[in-house]
């Protein structure tokens, strides 16, 4: 028998780790920039061309330095870009075994940003994006149609999060396509989604909506992709308290967990 989760409370968000990321998509095109320029200063023959593909790599930088509002204004982008080194180097990072490690590191990277843009001014019109694989597998509940049929037994976050959202009035999905969750997103038009997800699918998402910023939290795989997965409410807690201006109603509510029925 699974035993019920520990209730979750929210913290300070955790650091992210995008420095690999950077140190990538900034420190490729400005090391290209710094052998053009000195190509050119060294050599009369085809200097003009030298000189183009430094300034063409310190532009490809560029974006990479643009924080807060500057990188909300140029989100859509930013994002389209980064986007394009994240999957372009993806086949090298697979072939070293480190994918995961890879997409993680552009997740921590646009987190960072994510963070730094909403800083001073939390969003107003937040959405969650949820899997429906985060259910166990074995339970009934037809929380797709309706979050609140969830018995809040602790057997899986879904409980938790129902809680939370009830409680702080979030407005969340949770879905079983991602092509349904784009579509969600679209359609309420939000100033900020929270997604979780795995890695590949977080990947997929932040190249396909660049045009909505995201902070993405991963998935955590106990029994393989798509089933039973999990992820850490407390982070999901953080992120909404740091980056969301709160809904909340006056008073305490506590909600009441049941047994555990699935
Ligand atoms: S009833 Fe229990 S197992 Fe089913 S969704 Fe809710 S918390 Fe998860």
């Amino acid at each position: 028998m699974k035993e019920p989760r520990a209730p979750a409370l929210p913290g300070p968000l955790p650091d992210e780790r995008g420095l690999a990321f950077l140190l990538v998509r900034r420190g490729v095109p400005l090391l290209i920039a710094g052998m053009s320029f000195v190509i050119a200063t060294l050599h009369a023959e085809g200097r003009g061309w030298w000189l183009l593909l430094g300034v063409g790599s310190l532009a490809a930088a560029w974006p990479s330095f643009l924080r807060g509002q500057a990188f909300l204004r140029n989100r859509t982008a930013i994002m389209r870009q980064d986007s394009l080194w994240a999957n372009a180097l993806l086949p090298l990072a697979r072939r070293l075994g480190l994918e995961d490690a890879w997409i993680l590191a552009f997740c921590g990277y646009n987190n960072q940003r994510v963070r730094a843009a909403f800083s001073g001014r939390r969003a107003r019109r937040a959405l969650i994006l949820l899997p429906h694989c985060i259910q166990m597998s074995r339970c009934k509940a037809g929380i797709l149609d309706d979050l609140q049929a969830c018995y809040d037994c602790g057997l899986c976050p879904v409980g938790d999060y129902m809680n939370a959202a009830l409680l702080n009035r979030w407005e969340g999905r949770i879905t079983n396509r991602s092509h349904k969750a784009y579509r969600e997103a679209r359609e309420y038009r939000p100033d900020l989604v929270v997604a979780v997800s795995c890695t590949d699918r977080l990947l997929k998402g932040l190249s396909k909506m660049p045009e909505i910023p995201c902070y993405v939290i991963p998935l955590v795989l106990h029994h393989g992709m798509c089933v039973d997965t999990d992820f850490s409410v407390p982070h999901l807690f953080s992120a909404m308290e740091a980056l969301v201006e709160p809904r909340r109603p006056g008073g305490e509510i506590q909600p009441l967990r049941r047994e555990g029925i699935a």
